[in-house]
């Protein structure tokens, strides 16, 4: 090759082409570094005939710079880039961008230099020095990592480095991982198990495209039986990846994942540090990582001898990435096992009526495990009635809840609330003259976070310290909190149980996969007795003594109204009434509602997941929504509100006439402003048939607007906000 087209890694220009200097070999999907103007970037070496490029003589290329020595990216892989950035709409750059690691993995730099406290104080131990030091703890990284656990500046760290009470250490990230062992600690499956493990041994053999549904209640043991397909993968000698919806579940997953193959496997996630980050990556891209659990991005990772992909707890709407390249990762996964030619097994309790209507059709091969493993039953089911049975004023807990509580407190068992919302109040307001706390940024409440003293936007991270007096009318002490959140629910029980010992278990308690680890530690140990909690708690987790579910607004969920809100709902008290009863002692679950006569609530209650599902689908089916017809949201977006609403109603008026689609809008975003940007919305419909992503890539690229615009298009959209 003497002329080779590249993507580069920057999604405002599209494939150039360089000249290949004498003595450097590339091929397609080799890793480069080429020049751009006066910077060099990274970038991968493509089949030029699959992207276009505007034609530049040979005497006017410009040669690459470098090409790494690294195994090429994968023909499966490039092709899944390909469909990814087609199929959704994006930057062929940008999803390049999540199959190669920062520069240093490229490098393969034997070793980095991390810092960790040695445990001596320092001379000087100002305020700041002491929080670094105490929040550090016994932990490790970069400079600038230390610094954000530690919350203080780099110059902090390098301070307490000087100090000496921090060192260097040098890690090599070459280190090869242990090998997991197929024939470690083997399970002794119940008949329903073994069979679907044996399909799934059969499947890997086959090495062929092959989607499956694994639908089994919660506890059926959906975990062992994947697991001996991955212990078929690994005496293969291939790679296998696993995707799990949270970094939460990661560590009871490696527990359980060591206990079956005698080490950890390879994990993949935000949380990752620098060293452990390129360590993985050159691991993953060398094959020499048998075994891969992670998160959705590490769906795009340069694997060259994948055999199997599971989506674990695959209905989950987290595997929908909301930002920067919008593709739902369980989609995309089957892309994946499709372009590899290896069987992608989706898992869940509750699937998704997208999933079951591929298996329906016969798309997808359902394996069912319709038992609880060891005979342990599934929970019994009650609604309470808020309105016949309301707690008492400011409270949010019913008395037939409380009872129960009681009595497994006085049993000696474990508890969980479920209410899926954070902090201690959705929004608080003025008494006296009805001011209520806005975020300056969004269309959205400030939320009280009690423990933390402070006001908080979920939607941009905006905080404010809580005020004692209304900042309209000044009158002190007027501030009211409306509404519970978790941590309003835990001082409830507080109140009620004060020797019981509670955990708030959410997303800012719960932030790292070390955080989860110390709290299922903490409920094996028996040192918690209720458990408040959101969605955090309701899947993955197996506690043989938590007996008791109550969720404590069964209606929450059904409030936003979407397509999807009362298939979540449905799904979602599922799982958490899933983690009732695994053990020897039957389970119980409580569900307050103010309608026990919702659909909903009855298929929960009743037990009718088929009635409720059927339903659903049917109702989408008439409608003509997914997976029987095709969304796509089109969002515009400006700091300046007659910019955005100007360029939406230029979209509008350009609108392509087509059969069997309609375009609705644009309409205010229901969150008409959203970290500063007022939003409005586009919404397009279509049958099946119709190639939306041409259709709309066609109109969108004919039309211009102002810089300060951002027009974004989510295909097959799940947030309707
Ligand atoms: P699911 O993923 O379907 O919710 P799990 O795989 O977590 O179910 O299984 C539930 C519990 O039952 C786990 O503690 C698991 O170890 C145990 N279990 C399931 N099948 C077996 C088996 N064949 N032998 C031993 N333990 C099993
Ligand atoms: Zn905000």
């Amino acid at each position: 090759m003497s002329r080779a087209r590249v993507i580069l890694l920057n999604s405002a220009i599209g494939p150039l082409d360089y000249r290949v200097p004498h003595g450097l070999q590339v091929e397609p999907g080799t890793i480069v570094v080429a020049p751009l103007g006066p910077r060099q970037l990274i970038g991968a070496v493509w089949e030029p005939e699959r992207l276009q490029t505007e034609e530049v003589g040979d005497n006017r290329l410009r040669p690459l710079i470098h090409a790494y020595d690294l195994p090429p990216l994968s023909a499966p892989l490039r092709r899944l880039i390909e469909w990814t950035a087609d199929y959704y709409l994006a930057p062929l750059a940008s999803v390049l961008r999540m199959a190669l690691p920062s520069s240093g993995a490229l490098e393969g730099a034997r070793s980095i230099t991390e810092y960790r406290a040695i445990g001596r104080v320092p001379e000087r131990l100002t305020p700041q020095r002491a929080q670094a030091l105490e929040r550090i703890g016994d932990r490790q990284g970069l400079v600038s990592e230390l610094a954000i656990i530690g919350g203080v500046s780099d110059g902090v760290i390098r301070g307490l480095v000087k100090a000496g009470a921090i060192e260097a250490v040098e890690v090599t990230i070459d280190d090869p991982f242990p090998e997991p062992d197929p024939a470690h600690g083997p399970p002794s499956l119940e008949p329903a198990q073994a069979e679907a493990a044996q399909e799934l041994r059969d499947a890997v053999d086959a090495g062929e495209f092959a989607p499956y549904l694994l639908d089994g209640v919660t506890g059926s043991g959906k975990t062992e039986v994947y697991f001996e397909a991955i212990a078929e993968t690994i005496r293969r000698e291939e790679q296998a990846l696993v995707l799990l919806p949270e970094i939460a579940l990661t560590e009871p997953f490696l527990k359980r994942f060591a206990a079956r193959f005698g080490c950890d496997p390879v994990p993949w996630h935000s949380g990752l540090r620098q060293s452990q980050r390129r360590r993985a990556w050159r691991a993953i891209a060398s094959g020499e990582a048998r075994v891969v659990v992670g998160a959705r991005s590490a769906l795009f990772l340069p694997y060259p001898k994948l055999g199997l992909i599971v989506v674990d707890e695959a209905h989950e709407a987290s595997f929908k990435q909301e930002d920067g390249v919008q593709y739902h990762a369980r989609d995309v996964a089957v892309m994946r096992a499709k372009l590899e030619e290896v069987p992608v097994v989706l898992a869940s309790a509750t699937p998704a009526i997208e999933t079951r209507h591929m298996a329906e059709i016969g798309t997808y091969r359902t394996l069912k495990l319709p038992d609880r493993y060891g005979g342990a039953r599934l929970p019994d089911m009650a609604a309470l009635d808020m309105l016949k049975d309301p707690p008492p004023r400011g409270r949010w807990l019913a008395p037939a809840l409380v009872e129960a509580l009681e009595d497994n407190l006085a049993a000696g068992e474990q508890s969980l609330l479920f209410l899926n919302r954070r902090g201690y109040a959705p929004l608080t307001l003025c008494r006296r003259c009805g001011f209520r706390f806005q975020c300056p940024n969004c269309t959205a409440w400030m939320v009280e976070h009690r423990f933390t003293h402070r006001l908080a936007c979920h939607h941009c991270g905006h905080v404010m310290p809580a005020p004692a007096a209304c900042p309209e009318c000044r009158e002190e002490d007027s501030l009211v909190a409306c509404g519970p959140g978790v941590e309003r629910i835990a001082d409830e029980v507080h109140a009620l149980f004060p020797e019981a010992r509670t955990s708030v278990v959410t997303s800012d308690t719960i932030w790292s996969p070390a955080k989860a680890a110390e709290f299922v530690a903490r409920m094996e140990a028996g040192e918690i007795d209720i458990v408040i909690g959101t969605q955090l708690v309701t899947k993955g987790y197996h506690f043989p003594n938590l007996t008791l579910v109550g969720v404590v607004d069964a209606d929450l969920g059904l409030a936003g109204g979407d397509l999807r809100a009362a298939e979540r709902s449905f799904q979602q008290i599922r799982q958490v009434s899933g983690r009732a009863g695994r053990g020897e002692r039957p389970g119980r679950v409580l569900v307050q509602t103010h309608d026990p006569s919702a659909r909903v609530i009855q298929a929960l209650v009743g037990g009718d997941a088929e009635g409720f599902y059927a339903a659903e689908t049917d109702a989408r089916r008439e409608a003509a929504m997914p997976p029987f017809g095709r969304l796509a949201a089109i969002i515009v977006s400006s700091e300046d509100q007659s910019e955005a609403n100007e360029t939406a109603r230029l979209i509008g008026r350009a609108a392509p006439r087509h059969d069997n689609m309609a375009v609705f809008g644009p309409a205010p975003a229901p969150l008409a402003m959203l970290r500063g940007r007022h939003r409005q919305r586009l919404l397009v419909h279509a049958n099946r048939a119709v190639p939306i992503q041409e259709i709309i890539r066609d109109w969108l690229g004919r039309l211009q607007w102002p810089r300060g615009v951002r027009v974004t298009v989510d295909v097959d959209p799940y947030s309707f906000l």
